[in-house]
């Protein structure tokens, strides 16, 4: 039988058609009626039917190590987190959610710990992500809202690609990108990236600038806009605020050309050239991602490019928009139901007026705390304080994915309760697990998520779960039984939750609040299993979901406008020493996903790059007595990491690049996060990881 279901893999967010086997799946290939990808699946895609199976799995609920039933284990769960909330407070319990779950999970676990645990400190892996992009969306449109769609890739007569590597972390929008460029052979592409990745190979420019110094380059270009006549003054005036402060800050930093190229290491022509582009493109569309939001400036990054379109008054419109790209499959739907720290619900602050006492009402939830929470690494240090006495992490492995891991393993080490939910048996976090839960994986749970776009899709239940795994909702909810929370936590199925999660996302009363599911709170079980993909807002007045937002010009802020941001650049935190001469820069491969917990299942994932590598100019390798193809350390303060030399004249002398997958189930020194340190931006939380450095030592 032939089923539509979601890739759970990277944001983009694949439709895949899949066929059911037994209690398998046949090879999976790409929906031609999904929007996303019409009929396409990348490599990773395309092999997800090889990753199922019991093997791996963690298949029952564990207690201290020990196999145990759903009852006792419930029970057991219920018991402790009554006591702890009891006797230390609710804020003594903590939640690390993931952009791995789906919307009716993240919805679940967040009305749990807020409504009713009433803790604050629920955060997700998505921090880790995209958390700088919702920052910047938030002070420039009022709400962390993505202006434009998948379709203006490839309706831009200039793509601008910004600290991101689509052709390997986005393939099937990359490929997209080139179908239009092979179609339309006059559209530019400029690559923005100290790397020569592969997004450059169909680049007409690549600007391979210092790290760190990417706000320079965006100063630059709004000082050029508003000298060389291309700022929209009429659009500006009547729809934007604090565009002086936003210019002067740029002037100050990045006044022309030649400082610009100076600064960010450049040729003059090069960045004369992006500007003149940008300047005389109406429909460009800036696309990006980690590269720019896993930085303790990050925020600002994403805010120097919102500014010039801004300024340009291209947001929104036809191949004009800025656009920020997740990495996760549902870290859009995370942000939807509010599972972020920062956040109550459904893109509702704490400070949103009355939206506690809206939201409370709602919930019926006897304590909502009146305070953001911790967001990742401080609730990580928070646990490692004693602060926290209990956390429950799920669907995500943190011992390999946060900066200085070390750190977190040591804070997990001596947390009283550690609660880990996840679908496979043996990861770095489960192995500090007092309580194990075994979730339902892909192809097993129903339920949605949204992609990168605002495309909400349903991923389906296609095969019998594993052993005994359940859904995260389920467990949860269960749970929350067992605390006396019944009738709040009685859902009959994923449809009653997203039926919930919809009426929510209309408490604000905010007209102007973009996120709005209203039109989809009356969804019948049946509607709701045959939906099919809609982008939100999703209201009487939109019943079909909205492909651009702010065409009108009205913005989520009290006034309405959007808000230029003035941008004072700052350079990573670290920069190279006498010890540690090298920048260290980290990001993903083509053919492996996260921590490799499911993509290390399919053998043919495994050829294309088969261990860690540290990528470096040949020159560097050279100066150490190195090549290519030789083990060696890169060595901090901090960590160590252990990869093969690959040498690339793509990498600029004095940098290198690791990849982020490799867990201690495949190797003992391959984690690229040991070299991070636990760096943030002050504004989103973000850490930075994009840059550390190192000293190259032979093996
Ligand atoms: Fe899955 Fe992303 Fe590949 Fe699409 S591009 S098939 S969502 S990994």
């Amino acid at each position: 039988m032939g089923c539509k279901t979601t890739c759970p893999y990277c944001g983009v967010g694949c439709g895949v058609d899949a066929t059911i086997n037994g209690n398998g799946l046949d090879p999976v290939r790409g929906d031609p009626d999904h929007p996303a990808n019409t009929g396409r699946l990348c490599v990773k895609g395309s092999a997800l039917h090889e990753t199922l199976g019991s093997q791996g799995r963690l298949t029952r609920p564990r207690i201290q190590g020990r196999d145990t039933d759903w009852d006792q284990a419930i029970q057991y769960l219920g018991t402790e987190l009554t006591r702890l909330r009891d006797e230390r407070g609710g804020d003594s319990i903590a939640f690390y959610l993931s952009g791995q779950l789906l919307t009716e999970d993240y919805y679940v676990a967040n009305k749990f710990a807020k409504g009713f645990i009433g803790t604050p400190h629920v955060d997700t892996n998505s921090r880790l992500c995209m958390s700088s992009a919702v920052a910047a969306h938030k002070r420039a449109f009022g709400e962390d809202a993505v202006p434009g769609c998948y379709e203006d890739l490839e309706l831009a007569d200039l793509v601008v690609l910004a600290g991101a590597n689509p052709a390997w972390n986005h393939p099937i929008l990359y490929q997209r990108m080139q179908k239009a460029g092979a179609e339309r052979p006059e559209r530019r592409m400029v690559v923005i990236d100290p790397r020569r990745t592969a997004s450059r190979e169909q680049a007409d420019l690549h600007l391979a600038l210092r790290p760190g110094t990417d706000t320079i380059l965006w100063n630059g270009l709004l000082v050029w806009l508003a000298d060389s006549g291309a700022w929209d003054h009429a659009w500006v005036e009547a729809h934007c605020s604090s565009p002086e402060a936003a210019l002067e800050a740029a002037r100050e930093s990045a006044p022309n050309p030649e400082t610009v190229a100076e600064r960010c290491d450049l040729a003059v022509a090069d960045v004369q050239t992006f500007y003149e582009w940008f300047a005389t493109t109406p429909r460009t569309t800036s696309f990006w991602s980690q590269g720019l939001n896993q930085s303790r400036s990050g925020t600002d990054r994403a805010n120097a490019i919102i500014n010039c379109h801004l300024a340009t008054g291209r947001i929104g419109r036809p191949g004009a928009t800025p656009f920020s790209v997740t990495g996760q499959p549902n870290a859009m739907g995370g942000r939807e139901v509010g599972g972020l720290a920062n956040q109550l619900a459904a893109h509702m602050d704490y400070d949103t007026p009355g939206a506690r006492e809206a939201l409370a009402h709602f919930w019926q939830a006897p304590a909502l705390p009146e305070e953001p929470g911790h967001k990742a690494v401080a609730l990580f240090e928070a646990i490692e304080r004693g602060d926290i006495q209990c956390v429950w992490i799920m669907a995500t492995n943190p011992l390999v994915s946060l900066p200085d891991p070390e750190r977190a393993r040591h804070a997990l080490a001596q947390c009283p309760l550690v609660i880990v939910s996840d679908c496979v048996a043996d990861t770095d976090t489960l192995a500090l697990a007092d309580v194990a839960l075994p979730a339902m994986g892909w192809a097993e749970k129903d339920g949605t998520v949204t992609n990168s776009e605002r495309c909400i899709s349903r991923q389906r239940g296609l095969i019998p779960a594993v052993g005994e795994a359940r859904p995260d909702w389920w467990i949860i909810s269960a749970v929350a039984r067992a605390m006396g929370f019944n009738a709040a936590f009685d859902y009959a199925g994923p449809a009653a939750i997203f039926r919930e999660h919809a009426l929510v996302s209309t408490l604000s009363g905010d007209p102007k609040q973009q996120f709005n599911l209203g039109a989809l709170a009356t969804l019948s079980d049946r509607d709701y299993d045959a939906m099919t993909p809609i982008q939100w807002p999703v209201t009487p007045e939109h019943p079909r979901g909205r492909e651009r937002l702010f065409q009108d010009g009205v913005f989520a802020t009290p006034d309405g406008h959007a808000c230029f941001i003035p941008i004072h650049p700052k350079g990573p935190a670290r920069g190279p020493t006498v010890t540690t001469p090298l920048r260290v820069t980290s990001g993903r491969i083509r053919d492996q996903w996260h921590t490799m917990t499911r993509t290390g299942r399919a053998a043919r994932l495994l050829q294309h790059l088969c261990e860690p590598f540290i990528e470096a100019h040949p020159d560097d390798l050279a100066a150490h007595d190195l090549a290519d193809g030789d083990l060696a350390w890169l060595s901090n303060g901090q960590g160590r990491y252990l990869g093969r030399t690959r040498a690339s004249d793509g990498m600029r002398p004095g940098e290198v690049f690791v990849p982020i997958h490799w867990n201690h189930q495949f190797t003992t020194n391959g984690l690229a996060s040991a070299l991070f340190p636990r760096v943030i931006d002050p504004l989103s939380g973000q850490p930075e990881t994009k840059h550390a450095t190192a000293a190259l030592l032979p093996f």
